[in-house]
């Protein structure tokens, strides 16, 4: 229990003017249940001994949040319903928040890292003769024949991702550590740089979410600026950055501070496995998973934490001199991922794509940033149309 050695500060409107009130929490539960606290302005600081402090606010509150994000230049990013679907948008108004959710079907990634970036522009010596486009290549004919044209800068946006599930923040380390890895890349960085990220905890996740795996139900310190969970008929909201406690003290519902621990969600199924076994994956059998893959690339689409691209270059037979050069979201799940110059496909089966999708996210990141790829979202699972379950294929169900 959070809340013991709490007391509480009620803040109440008495004749027009604020009226602040500590109490000790069992007095306060039952001013606040029983309805004698008809006339509190919603807001209830809860101060434990070492200094925990939360505001507990309906969702009216949580919108206000929003709107001054908004009014501090951020363009919030929030899970929004359309039907049965949840998915992140900029918000266009508060009240579109969706709090009510288990899963979202894109992700902070989408916003860090769209799926089409262009690069620059840049001008080569490339011609159109009479028979086709001529393009002098730089190691047969002299030095590189092209200049860059820094037509496009990095993008300066400040982005707040408010209402995001654990595993979402834990994507962004995970993109954090592979974007920011020197050399950083300058793109994502401009995005990421001012980022606001309030985090909504989760009570119960479906059966295809493994964040108990993962442990990604846990957020890192610097991954959460806000921490919200349901609290009665309301949220409870706790600060965890210096913009956190500004942002809430912007409410002028008295001071705040903090630091319960984590919420631990129900699962419905629990599952257990080596994150480090590159050669399991490679021994084990794969083709009773793969047998109904349709390749749709679904599992990268919606995973929170893939990033690999590839490089397109677009010109015009008109001006084949100006090029723009972008970066494209690639799925190792096409076969063209693998494929270089001459044919040759390295992953050329439905088996190979799929043990290289899953040792990527395990034993290659584990050496490589010491932090599995995977956040235990489930996405790849509850959005694949054959239902393809890799926790059955790397290990196995213990709850
Ligand atoms: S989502 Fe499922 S069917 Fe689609 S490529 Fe991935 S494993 Fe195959
Ligand atoms: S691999 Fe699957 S469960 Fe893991 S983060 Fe990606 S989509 Fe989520």
């Amino acid at each position: 229990m959070v809340f013991c050695d709490v007391y509480a500060t009620l803040v109440l409107s008495s004749k027009n003017r604020m009226v602040n009130v500590v109490m000790p929490l069992p007095i306060f539960y039952l001013f606040f249940n029983f309805g004698a606290a008809t006339d509190i302005l919603a807001v209830i600081c809860l101060k434990s001994e070492d200094g925990v402090i939360m505001l507990k606010l309906p969702k009216q509150e949580l919108m206000s949040l929003i709107s001054e994000l908004r009014r501090l230049g951020f363009e919030v990013i929030a899970p929004t319903r359309s039907n049965e679907t949840v998915r992140l948008a900029a918000l266009s108004s508060p009240s579109d928040l969706e709090t009510d959710y288990i899963r979202i079907i894109n992700s902070p990634r989408d916003f860090l890292l769209p799926s089409r970036e262009p690069l620059f522009r840049y001008r080569s010596t490339a011609t159109v003769t009479s028979y086709g486009l001529k393009i002098r290549f730089p190691t047969v004919e002299g030095p590189c024949p092209v200049t860059i044209v820094p037509e496009y800068t990095p993008p300066k946006v400040k982005i707040a991702f408010f209402g995001i599930h654990p595993c979402m923040a834990n994507s962004i380390r995970y993109l954090d550590k592979v974007m920011l890895s020197e050399p950083a890349d300058p793109y994502y960085k401009a995005r990421r740089e001012d980022m606001f990220v309030a985090v909504l905890e989760c009570e119960e996740g479906d059966q295809y979410c493994l964040c108990k795996t993962v442990e990604s139900y846990k957020v890192p310190e610097g991954y959460a600026d806000l921490m919200i969970r349901r609290g009665g008929d309301g949220f409870l909201v706790r600060s965890r950055s210096k913009r956190g406690d500004e942002l809430l003290a912007s409410l002028k519902r008295g001071e705040v501070a903090g630091k319960p621990k984590d919420l631990v969600p129900r699962l419905k199924e629990e599952y257990a496995f080596d994150r480090t076994d590159e050669a399991g994956i490679d021994e084990r059998d794969a083709s009773e998973y793969v047998g109904a893959c349709t390749l749709c690339a679904s599992c990268t689409v919606t995973c929170p934490t893939c990033y690999c691209s590839d490089i397109e270059d677009k010109f015009s037979l008109m001006d084949p001199s100006n090029v723009e050069r972008s970066r494209v979201r690639m799925s190792c799940q096409r076969r063209c991922y693998s494929m270089i110059a001459g044919g040759t496909t390295f992953l050329n089966t439905k088996e190979a794509r799929f043990k290289w999708r899953l040792k990527h996210k395990f034993p290659f990141s584990e050496r490589a940033y010491q932090l599995v790829g995977c956040v235990g979202c489930g996405n790849c699972i509850a959005f694949c149309p054959a239902r393809i379950d890799f926790r059955k294929f790397l290990g196995r169900r213990v709850a």
